[in-house]
C-alpha cells in the first residue's frame, strides 16, 4: 500500500464525463489499497476566460481580485470531482489551498509556496478518506488568496506530495509522457522513458509547459519521483528523477519552443558608462524579468542595446523604456512582440564542440534568420521571428537526430 499524489490536468477535467473517468481512475487506485490525494486544475479553458472576464471590467484588474476569481475555477473541479466520488460511494473531501494549509508569499498571480501544513490532508487520509486539492492556489500570511502563476497546479501536486511524503506524485495531462519536443509540433517527437530533474528544469524554463517549472524545483529539492502521463490510457509515461550513470547524457535530448517573449531594441544609446544600468533598472523595479541581452557595437559612440521580455510584461516595458530613452537620449524604441526563442538542451553539451555552428547551420539551410542568442553550458537558445518557430522546432529535432523511426 502506498500514499499516491494524483494531479489531473485541464482537459483531463474538461467536462462532466471526464471528471467520471477521473473519478473511475481515482477509485481504482484506491481500491488497490493505496491512499490517494487528487489535485486538480479547473476545466480547459476556464483559467482564461476568467481572465478575459476580468478584463473587460479593467484592462489592469487589481490582482488580489483577479486571485479571489482564477481560485474559482480549481474550486469548481474540486468540488465536482468529490461530488462525483461521493455519488460512486466512495467517502471523498474537497479542499481549498488555504484549507490545504498552502502558506504562500503575496505575489498575486505568482506567488510563491512557502510552506504547507499538511495536517488536515494526513488526517483526512489517516480517516481513508479521498482527499481532493484545488490546485493553483494558496492564502499568504494575511489569509488572502494566491494563485501560483499559469500551469501552477503542477506545483501544488508536487509540493503537497513532498510535505505529505508520497511515494510517488502523478502528473495526468493530455500526452502520454515528456517527448524529446511537443508532440502537437513536432510529429517526430520521440517519447522519454525517463529524464533527469535538471533536463527537465531547463526543459520547463524554455518553454515546455507540461510541467511548470516551479513543480520540477520542488520535485528535485524533496526528491518527489514525478511521473507524467496520460488520463485516457493505462500507458507508462515519463519519470522525473535524479540523473543516474545509466541515462544516456545524449549531446541534445530536447528541444523546445517559448513564443511568450517579446523583443525590445533601443536605437543608438550613447556608449558610456553608467548607462546599461540606467536602461535596465527601472525594468528590474517593476519586477520584469529580462532574458536575453545583446549590444551592438557602433561607430561614433553610440551603440544599439536589444532585450527580450515576457510577453505579458512587453506594453510595461516599452513605456519604461520610452521614458529611459528620453532621458539618456537614445534615438528610439522599437519593440517586437512576435518573436520566439527556440532552444536546444542537453547535459551531453558539456563535453561537445560543434553544436552551436550545428544549430546555426540547420537553421541557416531553411532560411531561418537567428535576431538574437544565448548559451549557457547545457543549452543554446536563438530567437527567431515567431512564424518560424515550429519549422525550427522540427529542423532542430531532426538535425540533432531526435526523430523517432516511423
Ligand atoms: P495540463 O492541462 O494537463 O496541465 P498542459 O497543456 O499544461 O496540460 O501541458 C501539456 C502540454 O504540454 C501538451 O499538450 C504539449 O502540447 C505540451 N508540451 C510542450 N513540450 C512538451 C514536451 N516536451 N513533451 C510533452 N508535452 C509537451
Ligand atoms: N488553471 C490554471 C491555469 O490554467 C492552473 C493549471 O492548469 O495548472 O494556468
Ligand atoms: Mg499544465
Amino acid at each position: 500500500m502506498a500514499l499516491i499524489v494524483q494531479k489531473y490536468g485541464g482537459t483531463s477535467v474538461a467536462d462532466l464525463d471526464r471528471i467520471r473517468n477521473v473519478a473511475q481512475r481515482v477509485v481504482n487506485t484506491y481500491d488497490q489499497g493505496n491512499d490517494v490525494v487528487v489535485i486538480l486544475s479547473a476545466m480547459a479553458g476556464v483559467t482564461d476566460n476568467l481572465i478575459k472576464l476580468a478584463q473587460q471590467v479593467s484592462t489592469t484588474p487589481d490582482r488580489r481580485e483577479l486571485d479571489v476569481l482564477l481560485a474559482t475555477g480549481e474550486q469548481t473541479t474540486a468540488a465536482l470531482l468529490a461530488m462525483t466520488l461521493r455519488a460512486m460511494q466512495y467517502p471523498s473531501e474537497s479542499i481549498l489551498g488555504h484549507q490545504a494549509q498552502v502558506l504562500t508569499d503575496c505575489d498575486f498571480g505568482n506567488a510563491r509556496i512557502i510552506d504547507i501544513g499538511a495536517e488536515r490532508i494526513r488526517r483526512l487520509v489517516s480517516e481513508r478518506k479521498i482527499v481532493v486539492v484545488a490546485g493553483f492556489q494558496g492564502s499568504d500570511a494575511d489569509g488572502n488568496i494566491t494563485t501560483l502563476g499559469r500551469g501552477g497546479s503542477d506545483t501544488s501536486a508536487v509540493a503537497i506530495a513532498a510535505s505529505v511524503k508520497a511515494d510517488t506524485c502523478e502528473i495526468y495531462t493530455d500526452v502520454d509522457g515528456i517527448y524529446t519536443t511537443d508532440p502537437n509540433i513536432c510529429p517526430k517527437a520521440r517519447k522519454m522513458e525517463r529524464i533527469s530533474y535538471d533536463e527537465m528544469l531547463e526543459m520547463a524554463s524554455l518553454g515546455a509547459k507540461v510541467l511548470q517549472i516551479r513543480s520540477v524545483e520542488f520535485a528535485k529539492k524533496y526528491n518527489v519521483p514525478v511521473h507524467v502521463r496520460s488520463s485516457f490510457s493505462e500507458e507508462e509515461g515519463t519519470m522525473v528523477v535524479n540523473e543516474d550513470a545509466s541515462m544516456e547524457k545524449l549531446v541534445v535530448s530536447g528541444v523546445t519552443c517559448d513564443k511568450n517573449q517579446a523583443r525590445i531594441t533601443l536605437k543608438k544609446v550613447p556608449d558610456q558608462p553608467g548607462i546599461a544600468a540606467k536602461v535596465f533598472e527601472p525594468v528590474a523595479a517593476a519586477g520584469i524579468v529580462v532574458d536575453m541581452i545583446i549590444q551592438n557595437m557602433r561607430s561614433g559612440g553610440q551603440t544599439d542595446l536589444t532585450f527580450t521580455v515576457p510577453m505579458t510584461d512587453f506594453e510595461r516595458a516599452m513605456a519604461i523604456e520610452r521614458e529611459v530613452a528620453r532621458e539618456i537620449g537614445a534615438e528610439d524604441v522599437l519593440g517586437d512582440p512576435e518573436i520566439a526563442k527556440v532552444s536546444v538542451i542537453g547535459v551531453g553539451m558539456k563535453n561537445h564542440s560543434g553544436v552551436a555552428s550545428l544549430m546555426f547551420t540547420a537553421l541557416a539551410d531553411e532560411n531561418i534568420n537567428i535576431r538574437l542568442i544565448s548559451t549557457s553550458e547545457i543549452r543554446i537558445s536563438c530567437v527567431v521571428t515567431e512564424k518560424y518557430a515550429e519549422l525550427a522546432v522540427r529542423v532542430l529535432h531532426t538535425a540533432f537526430g531526435l526523430d523517432k523511426n516511423c
